[in-house]
């Protein structure tokens, strides 16, 4: 693996040198791009505060400092069939979640939940002029279907999640943007990729549609939290 490094160039001045091979030249670092936990070690400060790494799998680099690994990792998937401005703000949300800017998470979330609403048919603007509230959005995507009879018991919570996260600068636990975000992740799976894995051309099989197993597995929220 030490060859992974044949591609380098190196500022020369420096306290010493660190050999391939050797246990130093190691590191267990998590890739935030393929998950993989262990890292070439490329260069590090003396002593270890700062480290330049390499994934040992797919060769990209990473920066661990003070035991923080940047960039940071995603949580959750990114679905098929995405649009790109709904991709890019799920990205978003997925970056936000990474480095635990919860309340920015809950935010874009609530943003795609909107802008999902409005591209299933809901008006853009309700009768008042207005774009429509969250409580307008969450009442269509029920009517839709997109948000089916197991995922009613996020829906309450990420009300007034959202909410407090628009009014007020309360502190979003991780567990709460965990939520609102796994429930986002479901509806966009729901709203894109399914249509999108259906227009794919599939082999002749007995296994039950991807779809339906979509929705078999959807699950309830897993943290119990007091509003
Ligand atoms: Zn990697």
């Amino acid at each position: 693996m030490g060859d992974m490094h044949l591609d380098l160039m190196v500022t020369d001045r420096m306290f010493g040198r660190i050999q391939a091979g050797s246990s130093e030249a190691f590191r267990l670092s998590t890739c935030p791009r393929c998950g993989r936990n262990q890292a070439l070690v490329v260069a590090r400060t003396t002593p270890g505060r700062v480290y330049w790494l390499r994934c040992s799998n797919c060769g990209r680099g990473l920066v661990e400092v003070d035991r923080t690994v940047y960039p940071g990792t995603k949580p959750l998937a990114e679905p098929q069939g995405l649009p790109e401005d709904v991709a890019a703000a799920w990205d978003e949300v997925r970056s936000c979640l990474g480095v635990g800017a919860n309340t920015s998470a809950v935010l874009v979330a609530r943003k795609i939940l909107l802008h999902v609403a409005v591209g299933f048919g809901l008006a853009a603007k309700n009768e008042r002029g207005r774009a429509p509230d969250f409580a307008e959005a969450i009442a269509h995507l029920e009517t839709e279907g997109l948000i089916t009879r197991r995922m009613k018991p996020w829906v309450d919570r990420i009300r007034q999640v959202g909410n407090s996260a628009t009014h007020e600068l309360p502190a979003i636990t991780e567990a709460e943007a965990s939520d609102v975000a796994s429930f986002t992740e479901q509806l966009l799976k729901l709203a894109y990729e399914m249509d999108h894995l259906m227009s794919q051309p599939s082999e002749e099989t007995d296994e039950p549609a991807t779809g339906y197993r979509l929705i078999a597995s959807l699950r309830p929220p897993t943290t119990e939290w007091v509003s």
